[in-house]
């Protein structure tokens, strides 16, 4: 078959495709990375360590050196009133640069001067032949974010050509542009791309520059345009509205063996008065680990049940949904509401008979992992669900669950369930103003009464024999401990071996205790035995893999000591910990690591140790880690900000959203005009 005739590539678009931007247009906002000063010749007298500078002089010889690798190595000397001497060295060559590099030859540097063996050096400089009278460069070199086998050189060309056609006019009206104190589009855009002599090159690369202000300004406003328009379009949606026409959450009430706290009651009202209403609830319940939010999602899932509909609660991994099927389980079913089990684990009859009782509304609540949202899964007539431990679940499977109503495809017309999502992980005010700006927000914050602080120490595993020996102290006077086990993300058959170890060394360093082991291969009930066994007294010592994590509540365990701590997050270190400290005894934390700690562990472990404030410990989670992992958006392909800080310009993302309601309100042409540039393929940014 004759291969059909092509017509030229378009380089910008062959160089957008390979940096995995939706079209060449989108190339104007690739934007530099940092920037190389060109601009002035530094003496070598003068370079600063760790700084890069451009530096001038003659090769004085150049030869190729066969060790400790072969390389090619020139010696330059200045050619000022004190000229000194360099070498650089190059690792990668082609022979004609020996060539090219003949004594008396004029080279320009551009790279790190560092001091070597033999005085000072520069390794893999780009360099340049020049004469005495080459000009020197008039601006700032652009260095922008590229992939391999792309040039900075057909990137610049390629973006330069770009900047050519595109249209650059400005998204904003003059008016709003000026009331933001904002430069204009295209002067901000080409300042960034080609910055002028004049421009201050240290705003240029601390991005404090009206020029980044301005871009930094467009990206946030693009975030907040579209998280509105995901919340208008939510409320166009209906939903049922529930009442508990049966008087189910009294009965629980009456039941339960404790009160519910100020806060709790509060935040169950909130929600209340969501599913009551005829839209869709979207909202938050945010309280610190142990605060109880469990005992609240089980009263709204009764809100829906009372009003004859359904709801599933669903949490992250198989364990966390054990622990709340067990829970609901013990709290409804006295009451006449039977709830369903599904997970992966449920297999054959079983499951056969809970998608029958989902399907037929004969389980009013219906508990699992998120095999609930799987397409086999029918619900009779789905009005809530809830979403335990929510920021481990990716955005993507957030709203499979939401789109999973009773009917086919919900659309305006049609009702969409409500949606309780559940998280120990405060948000921190910024990613409340950005990516969250689209949820309601309930609070638990204070814990039931009856729980002590905890002492955390940071040791290190050679410390294991005091350990271990504080352990059984602490074990001989009464009270019960955890022995937690790495995290092996690599492999759970590692991981499983890893506390038969611990189980086998602890057992035979403590003789005197009862020790027992948990771990996610064992079965439901043969983990439930060995949980029952550890509540009831008859084990001193609980051995556990990250299990335990959430869920376990015995308040006379009040030692935790937590192996490779430094593998773990720190929600994951915040929540363990939090199994602790629930009784009336001392309770401690001891955190062993083991060499190699990496610098941002050690940043962790500090952190854990110097708090045990929830939303301090988020704050420093989002530091850590960045927005994008935080929100769990890596693999669910939210579109995460490019320029923007969200710490750092918190002042830009404030001013974004009062520029957001003008444009919605007054320039609705503009919001759109915004969006295609910002957004383009119909691309939204999602707040949940
Ligand atoms: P989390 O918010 O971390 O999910 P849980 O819902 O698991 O916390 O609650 C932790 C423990 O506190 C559970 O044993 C729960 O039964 C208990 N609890 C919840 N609310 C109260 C309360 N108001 N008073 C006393 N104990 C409570
Ligand atoms: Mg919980």
């Amino acid at each position: 078959m004759p291969s059909p005739r092509r017509a030229p590539a378009d380089p910008g678009a062959d160089i957008a495709r390979r940096l995995g931007l939706p079209d060449p247009q989108a190339l104007i906002l690739h934007l530099p990375l940092r920037y190389e000063d060109e601009t002035h010749l530094t003496p070598l007298a003068q370079a600063m360590p760790g700084e890069a500078v451009l530096v001038e002089g003659l090769v004085v010889h150049a030869e190729v050196q066969p060790r400790p690798r072969r390389q090619l190595v020139v010696q330059v000397e200045e050619d000022n009133d004190a000229p000194q001497r360099l070498h650089f060295r190059l690792l990668h060559y082609y022979p004609s640069q020996l060539a090219q590099l003949q004594p008396g030859t004029r080279v320009r540097l551009y790279g790190e001067v560092r001091p070597g063996f033999f005085g000072a050096e520069m390794v893999h400089p780009r360099y340049r032949i020049v004469r005495a009278d080459t000009p020197l460069s008039d601006h700032l070199t652009p260095v922008y974010p590229t992939v391999a086998g792309l040039s900075q050189y057909a990137l610049h060309k390629a973006i330069t050509g770009q900047l050519r056609q595109a249209d650059l006019d400005d998204s904003l009206p003059e008016a709003v542009r000026r009331r933001f104190g904002l430069v204009p589009f295209r002067e901000a855009l080409l300042t960034l791309h080609h910055p002028p002599p004049e421009a201050d090159p240290a705003a240029l690369e601390a991005r404090t520059h009206t020029a980044w202000r301005r871009l930094k300004f467009d990206e946030l406003l693009a975030q907040q345009l579209s998280l509105r328009q995901a919340a208008h379009a939510r409320r166009r949606h209906r939903a049922l509205p529930l009442n508990d026409k049966a008087g189910l959450g009294p009965r629980l009430l009456a039941a339960l063996p404790f009160p519910l706290t100020a806060a709790q009651q509060r935040c169950l009202e909130e929600i209340r008065r969501d599913l009551a209403g005829g839209h869709p609830m979207h909202r938050l319940l945010q309280g610190d680990v142990g605060s109880g939010k469990t005992v609240v999602a089980a009263l709204a899932a009764l809100t829906a049940a009372g009003a004859g509909h359904q709801a599933a609660v669903m949490a992250p991994t198989e364990i966390l949904a054990e622990q709340l099927h067990l829970k609901f389980r013990e709290w409804l079913t006295p009451l006449g509401v039977e709830v369903a089990w599904l997970a992966a684990a449920v297999k054959g009859k079983a499951r056969q008979a809970a998608l029958a009782a989902i399907a037929d509304g004969t389980a009013r609540v219906a508990v699992g992992t998120h095999a609930l949202f799987q397409d086999e899964v029918r619900f009779h007539d789905l009005a809530l669900a809830v979403v335990d431990e929510q920021h481990r679940f990716g955005v993507e499977q957030r709203l499979a669950l939401r789109e999973k109503g009773s009917a086919p495809a919900p659309g305006p017309r049609l009702p969409v369930p409500h949606l309780l999502m559940m998280s120990a992980t405060p948000i921190p005010r910024s990613l409340a103003m950005s990516y969250y700006a689209d949820l309601d927000v309930s609070v638990i914050d204070e814990l039931p009464p009856g729980r002590t602080p905890v002492t955390t120490r940071v040791l290190s595993d050679a410390r294991r024999g005091e350990v271990i020996a504080r352990l059984r102290d602490y074990c001989l006077d009464g009270a019960q401990a955890y022995w937690v086990c790495p995290l092996v993300e690599e492999s759970e058959k590692l991981q499983l071996k890893a506390a038969q170890d611990a189980h086998a060394e602890l057992t035979a360093a403590l003789p005197e205790l009862r020790v027992g082991l948990v771990h996610g291969r064992l079965k439901a009930d043969e983990k439930a035995a060995v949980m029952a066994a550890f509540k009831a007294g008859e084990l001193h010592l609980l051995v556990a893999t990250t299990v335990i994590e959430v869920g376990v509540d015995v308040p006379n365990a009040g030692l935790m000591v937590i192996e490779h701590a430094e593998r773990m997050g720190l929600a994951q270190l915040h929540q363990l910990r939090g199994r602790v400290g629930r009784g009336r005894r001392e309770s401690a934390c001891m955190l062993l690591y083991s060499r190699p700690v990496s610098d941002t562990a050690r940043q962790r472990l500090a952190v854990i140790r110097e708090t045990q404030d929830g939303f301090a410990i988020a704050r420093e989670d989002l530091r850590l880690r960045g927005p994008g992992e935080f929100l769990g958006a890596r693999q669910s392909g939210l579109p995460l900000l490019r320029f923007a800080d969200l710490e750092a310009d918190a002042d830009l993302l404030e001013q974004a959203r009062d520029a957001a309601s003008l444009l919605l309100e007054e320039h609705p042409e503009a919001v759109r005009r915004h969006l295609d540039r910002w957004l383009p393929k119909g691309v939204a940014l999602m707040g949940a």
